[in-house]
């Protein structure tokens, strides 16, 4: 049994919307599962492996990219990039979700091709997480002539994602419609590209093909880059349930825009965070924290709610077993501070005046993942390992 204790948490966020701050300074993480959280004083701390004083800092999920387009182990042929998970992770992401491997130099578009491509993916990222962080992939972009027994075929060797629907050649609604619908009859999440082309060789997909394909989340609803006009990005908000992706390789406007349409709607827990890196605009490593003060500070959002667009709502969304401060959730965190010499009061008032935290820590499956960020501004405080 591997225990690990982090105490002195000065400030808990939970990634949950119905109540952000959670009253405990203690968590006590069990086999990398999250066991107890409470009151260090009525807490029992002995036998632990690990014990991490947080010296009062922040803690809060590990945050959740939820559109990247990986390729291959820590390289991006995009932007010809080495270690920008890494970089990623210094900037508090420990789980990434792939929308699509197509950056991979002559990506398969034959039907057997693309599903020998999405299985693989998968299994290299199941088998190797760069630095720690697990990356969800094996996301096949959708192709014409898949066929529903393709579809089963993929969700039996452990396929669990579509890529963005329309960067492969399906790019009207009832041919996505129906490839969508297989792909959720096998358990098979889905996304779609949505907005105008992202690079040379990909089309638009205006709002009518996005509400007819019906995929669980509306990928990058402020285009990547290009957005939608306005009336077609708030007839999205309106007119389905389906996940509001909101990325940082995308159109801050339209990124405004959305947020307050879920206000007015009042379905904040539908909004989702990612980057959509490495894209034409590059490796964003600290793009999720970029995009929580972005939102939390343009958009009038408390920086406590505008971290749960990162965590928790993605996590529920996704069904993923990370991303919300619970029992028996992954031991994922964040730990951060208020930045060195950043304006506000507290972290959550320096997030909200639209600075980022600093990182001190990562942690994942209870183990240490790294340690005070080379990326982000420096964090005031910096937890620390007993006993080194
Ligand atoms: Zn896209």
């Amino acid at each position: 049994m591997s225990k690990l204790v982090i105490h002195n948490i000065g400030l808990l966020l939970s990634g949950k919307m119905e109540k952000p701050i959670l009253d405990a300074d203690c968590i006590i993480a069990v086999d990398g599962k999250i066991a107890v959280i409470g009151k260090a004083a009525d807490m029992d701390l002995s036998g632990a492996e690990t014990v991490v004083d947080a010296k009062g800092v922040t803690l809060a999920p590990g945050l959740i990219d939820s559109h990247i387009h990986p390729v291959i182990g820590d390289y991006t042929p995009r932007q010809q990039q080495l270690s920008w998970i890494d970089s990623t992770l210094n900037g508090g992401v420990t789980t990434m979700i792939s929308a699509g491997e197509v950056h991979l130099p002559g990506r398969p578009k034959d039907i057997v091709g693309l599903k020998a491509l999405a299985i693989a993916s998968q299994r290299w990222y199941e088998n190797f997480r760069p630095s720690g962080v697990k990356v969800h992939a094996g996301a096949p972009v959708i192709e014409q002539g898949l066929e529903e027994h393709d579809f089963k075929e993929m969700a039996d060797a452990g396929v669990k994602l579509l890529g963005e629907v329309g960067l492969g050649t399906v790019k009207d609604g009832p041919t996505a419609k129906k490839m969508v619908d297989w792909a959720r009859k096998y358990g098979m999440q889905s996304t779609i590209h949505t907005g105008g082309p992202s690079i040379p060789g990909s089309g638009l997909i205006d709002a009518d093909v996005v509400l007819e394909a019906g995929t669980d989340v509306i990928g990058h609803i402020n285009g990547g880059h290009s957005a939608l006009p306005d009336d077609q990005i708030v007839c999205l908000c309106e007119s389905c349930q389906a996940g509001l992706e909101i990325v940082h390789n995308g159109n801050e406007r339209a990124a405004l825009l959305t947020l307050n349409t879920a206000r007015e709607l009042k379905q904040l827990d539908r909004v989702i965070l990612g980057t959509d890196g490495p894209a034409g605009s590059g490796v964003q490593p600290l793009g999720i924290l970029r995009m929580i003060a972005m939102l939390s500070s343009l958009g009038n959002v408390p920086a406590e709610i505008a971290f749960c667009f990162g965590t928790g709502n993605t996590a529920r969304q996704r069904e993923l077993d990370v991303g919300l401060i619970e029992q028996g959730y992954c031991a994922d965190f964040v730990l951060m501070d208020q930045a060195q010499h950043a304006p506000g009061k507290t972290i959550l008032e320096s997030v909200q005046l639209g600075n980022l935290p600093g990182v001190g820590m990562t942690i994942i499956d209870g183990k240490v993942t790294s340690r005070r960020s080379r990326n982000t501004p420096p964090a005031g405080d910096v937890p620390v390992i007993e006993g080194e």
